[in-house]
């Protein structure tokens, strides 16, 4: 079932959200060669709890630890561990908290140091996938015009969409209704109304859309081993078109 959000509601989401946003963008310039990203949960974990919200992510289905970090090839869902993060890579952050009975979901994917032009790209390019997505976020529109915008830009750069995993709304709980894909499938989708939060989450890979879990059970990783980036929003749909919820100035 799709619900769609009160004033009140979307009050205490925006609240939510903006824990996420600014969390994260406290994170990224602690994102350096030689940092663990096990240090890097802890830190999270840390500033999520002095804002009296909770981390989303820890206990979810049993996965162990407030943020995903994804690292490289590495697609989503990466769990904190004891690596160093080295010059040149590239790590995923996915973060979420429950505030006042409500979640914010928002991820971003930041270079470690230097990093290549062809990771350059990919990053700004996943971004704008991103942006392009949240664009067709007007009432009126349909579910589908999202995935499209976000399609054929990755495509239009030779890139490839992830198709096992997406966007999806979110509210009460993490994931609601709908499943916001990536890619075009047949039909429209639903219509986008005022009231509707979703949390759109493009990821993008490098080469070919395959993809596999490890056997620690959460890690996705591409099947050819090329790198993938991923960028997430909560977004409420307004009279006036998308508000991000989780983006902070
Ligand atoms: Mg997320
Ligand atoms: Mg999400």
């Amino acid at each position: 079932m799709v619900t769609l959000k009160s004033k009140r509601e979307l009050e205490i989401m925006r609240d939510a959200s903006r824990i996420v946003g600014e969390i994260l963008q406290e994170l990224r310039p602690l994102v350096q060669p030689g940092i663990t990203t096990r240090e890097l949960d802890r830190i999270a974990e840390e500033k999520t709890l002095k804002r009296g919200a909770a981390p989303a992510f820890k206990g979810y289905r049993g996965f162990p630890r407030t943020l995903c970090t994804s690292i490289n090839h590495e697609v989503v869902h990466g769990i904190p561990g004891h690596r160093e993060l080295k010059e040149g890579d590239i790590v995923g952050l996915d973060f979420g908290v429950i505030y006042n009975g409500y979640y914010g979901d928002s991820a971003i994917t930041v270079p470690v140091g230097e990093i290549s032009q062809d990771l350059k790209q990919l990053l700004r390019v996943a971004e704008e996938c991103l942006y392009l997505g949240i664009d067709q976020m007007v009432p009126g529109n349909h579910l589908s015009d999202i995935s499209r915008a976000i399609q054929t830009h990755a495509e239009s750069h030779g890139y490839s969409l992830v198709k096992e995993f997406g966007g999806h709304g979110i509210g009460r709980r993490l994931h609601e209704e709908p499943m916001v894909l990536n890619y075009v499938v047949n039909g429209r989708g639903i219509k986008l109304k005022p009231g509707l939060v979703l949390a759109v989450e493009p990821m993008v890979n490098l080469g070919g859309d395959q993809v596999r879990i490890l056997s620690d059970r959460w890690t996705v990783v591409t099947v050819d081993g090329k790198p993938s980036a991923h960028f997430e929003h909560t977004i409420a749909i307004t009279e006036h078109g998308p508000h991000i919820l989780t983006k902070v100035a």
